[in-house]
């Protein structure tokens, strides 16, 4: 009630409240109806705490930080103070705390790939990992983008590559210390393979011992992280070629 007599929300100037402050684990009824429903009784006592807090952030510190964080993008660095190139890019701390959130403090890129991860004795089940995804980006959304390439590299360097690429990169690839963390990029998408990844057209070619890759590639979040992986079959759309 104000000074004209009426409620606040019945005024012109009314504008409905954001949701800045709420926890959004513990306001999400249907997400807590899931939890209860699928999780088992001990998943559900170890991770569920941590649900809430994540919940809490997303509402209040990890709001404020993506805040921030917009309005003080990265800055690309062609070259250092000697002239030398670089390209390195400058991230605010806002954007650091973020990834320390991310990547440290809920080790999202590997609770679905090793045990131990608050104190559960397996990787976590996807579910769980989505969950996490799911709280975090109500306060950050651009972020996710390279927790997940790190996450599903994981998967890919376990599945698909050599032994001496994977002993080089995984175990950083699973750290939960951000300095010693290796981020994962991966190149996909082409002017013309966007929605349709089937589509590409750059073609990796064996030469002399090694891999030539031929084409062009179109964009790529995260750029600057410690492994990057890019999309090249040996031929374009070998599915589709017949000769
Ligand atoms: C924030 C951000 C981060 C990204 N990061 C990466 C990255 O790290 N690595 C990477 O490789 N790429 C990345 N991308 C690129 C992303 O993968 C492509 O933008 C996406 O695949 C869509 O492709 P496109 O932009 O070429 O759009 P198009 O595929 O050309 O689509 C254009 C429009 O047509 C619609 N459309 C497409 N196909 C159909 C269909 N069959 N039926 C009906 N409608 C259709 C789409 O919905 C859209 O509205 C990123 C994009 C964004 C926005």
């Amino acid at each position: 009630m104000n000074d004209s007599g009426m409620n606040t929300s019945q005024r012109a100037d009314w504008v409905a409240p954001d949701c800045a402050g709420l926890n959004f684990y513990d306001c999400d009824q249907g997400l807590n109806l899931g939890v209860a429903r699928y999780l088992s009784a001990d998943l559900r006592a170890v991770v569920e705490p941590h649900m809430r807090e994540l919940g809490q952030l997303a509402g209040s510190r990890l709001d404020e930080l993506a805040r921030v964080a917009d309005r003080h993008r990265p800055v690309l660095h062609h070259r250092d103070a000697y002239g030398r190139d670089v390209d390195s890019i400058e991230y605010h701390p806002s954007f650091t705390e973020m990834e320390r959130i991310a990547y440290g403090q809920f080790s999202i890129h590997r609770m679905s790939h090793v045990a131990g991860v608050f104190g559960w004795p397996e990787p976590m089940p996807p579910l769980i990992k989505y969950i996490f995804q799911y709280l975090f980006v109500q306060g950050e959304f651009g972020l996710m983008c390279p927790v997940s390439m790190t996450d599903t590299g994981i998967t890919l360097l376990r599945n698909t590559s050599t032994r001496d690429v994977a002993d080089k990169y995984l175990a950083q690839m699973l750290s939960d210390d951000i300095e010693q963390l290796y981020r994962c990029a991966q190149f996909l998408t082409e002017q013309g393979a966007g929605s349709d990844v089937g589509n590409i057209e750059v073609v990796a070619k064996p030469d002399g011992g090694q891999w030539r890759i031929f084409g062009d590639k179109w964009f790529c979040s995260s750029t600057d992280a410690e492994v990057i992986l890019l999309l090249a079959p040996r031929k374009a759309r070998p599915w589709a070629a017949k000769d």
